[in-house]
């Protein structure tokens, strides 16, 4: 029996298939390459294809004895998501119904979904729990809640069991130094503050310090990608087991602002890292922080790496030593 994963020459999609290998699991990738790249894929079988290409999609099923899939196939740049939200709902929420239908079709019915906290919105507590409040404040958020809301009907319908993950903020990349974190145009926090310490970018941009927060910068909880991809795993044995559908949120818990990210990656890296202060990004919200209380009860999982220090240094071992990142 094979795991599908969907979107798994990605960023999160390699180190849950890098995870998966480790475990001695046949995996088999679908990815467009359109933000994926062939070298992150350390193993597994690779269908470079669209999931919306139904004859593509249908051969993978067919020629593969599937017995689960991960979906991380997905575009994810807030962003870019309030600048062209057509794109989020074809390739997501479209993408995400073309699959299920192909799971249906194959009678594969366990799914892990890669979720997130953009799901939630500007949050109303703090950490946030999987039964607060979802309204999402920008296009990225609200694909990803419509995709979780379709794969809860396909249960009803079609019996296909869930568990959704919705992490916070990924960062980090694999302890052998092989695959990291790579998007092209890069536009998260902590690869673009270690791109500064490269000399690669002049300074970084801070959106926004009047932020009802202590420094007025964002506030953002780190988890490790490592960590999320060991989640993935756990969520799969649990269907596995016949366990119930389910969402967990997965974060460290620990918030910490813009600023503080800026500060911890001076320090690993011995570069003064020049910031600038603009405007705040369009769907930000100001804090979010996870409550990972119910993954750690139910999967039992706990993050591993969790001070904000290691996992900049995990980021910046990648970094430095693949500047281009895959490009060689
Ligand atoms: N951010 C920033 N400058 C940048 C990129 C990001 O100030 O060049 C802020 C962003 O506004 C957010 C936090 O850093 O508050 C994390 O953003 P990122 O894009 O890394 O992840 P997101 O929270 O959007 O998933």
């Amino acid at each position: 029996m094979a795991v599908l994963v969907t979107g798994g020459a990605g960023y999160i999609g390699s180190h849950a298939v890098a995870a998966l290998l480790e475990k001695g699991e046949e995996v088999v990738i679908v990815d467009n390459l359109y933000q994926g790249h062939r070298d992150a894929v350390l193993g597994g079988k690779l269908y470079e294809g669209d999931l919306r290409d139904a004859d593509f999609l249908g051969k993978v099923f067919q020629e593969n004895d599937i017995d689960g899939v991960i979906h991380f196939a997905a575009n994810s740049l807030v962003g870019e998501s309030m600048k062209d939200p057509g794109k989020y709902y074809h390739n997501n929420v479209y993408g995400t119904l073309c699959l299920l239908e192909q799971m249906q079709k194959a009678g594969v019915s366990r799914i892990v979904f890669s979720s997130t906290a953009a799901t939630y919105g500007e949050p109303e507590r703090v950490p946030i729990d999987e039964y607060d409040r979802t309204l999402p404040t920008n296009t990225y958020g609200e694909t990803k809640l419509a995709m979780e809301k379709m794969i809860r009907w396909f249960e009803v319908a079609h019996g296909i069991k869930f568990v959704s993950l919705r992490y916070f903020n990924a960062a980090g990349a694999h302890a052998s130094g092989r695959i990291g974190e790579d998007h092209q145009p890069e536009t998260h926090l902590v690869p673009l503050v270690l791109q500064v310490a490269l000399g690669q970018r002049e300074q970084i941009s801070v959106f926004g310090d009047d932020y009802a927060t202590e420094d007025g910068t964002c506030i953002r909880d780190y988890i490790h990608v490592s960590d999320l991809a060991d989640a993935h795993i756990l969520a799969l044995e649990r269907l596995r087991k016949g366990g119930e559908s389910a969402i967990y949120n997965l974060g460290s818990g620990n918030g910490y602002s813009v600023k503080q990210v800026i500060e911890v990656s001076r320090k690993v890296t011995g570069h003064s890292i020049s910031a600038k202060i603009e405007p705040r990004r369009a769907g930000d919200p100001a804090v979010l922080i996870a409550s990972s209380q119910r993954a750690r009860n139910e999967l039992g999982w706990s993050p591993k790496r969790e001070k904000l220090e290691d996992i900049v240094t995990s980021a910046w071992d990648w970094h430095r030593s693949h500047p281009n990142g895959y490009e060689k």
